[in-house]
């Protein structure tokens, strides 16, 4: 098996080519490593090798491998990126660049809540449910189109765009990236300031040519970068 720093270096390549070919600026894509179920021990390696924006998917995991001795002297940008209960929000406020994975409007509000308790200002995405698979997590399309006002109006934390889990069929997965760049389009002409509404989080090791494509501003890799897992 090859290095971290060896399939890190890969995936940037692909990623920087991806662009190249749709005629994207490289810059326009922040790669986030995916390290859940993975040793601090790896997460170091890629951090070493360039790479500070690293993605943690359960509350518990994220707690211990961002507070382990193994990574105390590196910077890392935390990206929480899994599902997230209320209850939750207090222990990792002040470790998280970013949560990718707020669902409803109770759960903004306690992040709000939160932020302003510790004087932060959290930057969010709200996840959509864009396959309409019940069994995924995120707001629904109309739903989003229906509330985001009350998003907006939420102090100390801002809404930077959207962020979605594609179908795992190739055939449905370009849809349904384009469609997350349609609604985040609409979330702009309704938003205060468009200018921070920007992020589409979208595109996984196994689809994140097609969410390139469709317009990813965050891809969140995981195993092609760490290995199965
Ligand atoms: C695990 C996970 C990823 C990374 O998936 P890979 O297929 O391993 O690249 C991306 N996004 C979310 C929300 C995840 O939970």
């Amino acid at each position: 098996m090859n290095s971290v720093e060896e399939r890190l270096a890969a995936v940037r390549t692909h990623i920087d080519s991806i662009c190249r070919e749709c005629g994207r600026n490289p810059e326009e894509v922040r790669l986030i490593a995916v390290s859940k179920t993975k040793p601090a021990s790896l997460v170091r390696q890629a951090v070493e090798a360039g790479q500070a924006d690293i993605g943690e998917s359960y509350v518990q995991e994220f707690l211990d491998k961002s507070a382990d001795p193994e990574l105390r002297d590196l910077e890392v940008n935390w990206h929480f990126i899994g599902h997230l209960q209320s209850n939750k929000i207090k222990y990792i406020i002040d470790r998280v660049c970013m949560v990718h994975s707020i669902d409803k409007l109770s759960t903004a509000k306690e992040l709000s809540k939160r932020a302003r308790a510790k004087e932060l200002t959290v930057d969010y995405l709200l996840e959509i449910n864009t396959s309409g698979e019940s069994t995924k997590f995120g707001i629904s399309p109309q739903e989003l189109l229906d509330t985001a006002p009350s998003f907006f109006d939420l102090p100390s934390i801002r809404l930077r765009g959207l962020m979605t889990i594609a179908s795992p069929d190739p055939r449905k997965a370009p849809g349904e990236f384009k469609l997350l760049r349609n609604l985040l389009e609409k979330l702009r002409s309704i938003a205060p300031d468009p200018s921070t509404v920007t992020e589409l989080s979208m595109g996984m090791s196994g689809d994140f040519e097609e969410a390139i494509r469709a317009g990813s501003t965050m891809v969140r890799i995981g195993t092609a970068i760490f290995g199965s897992r």
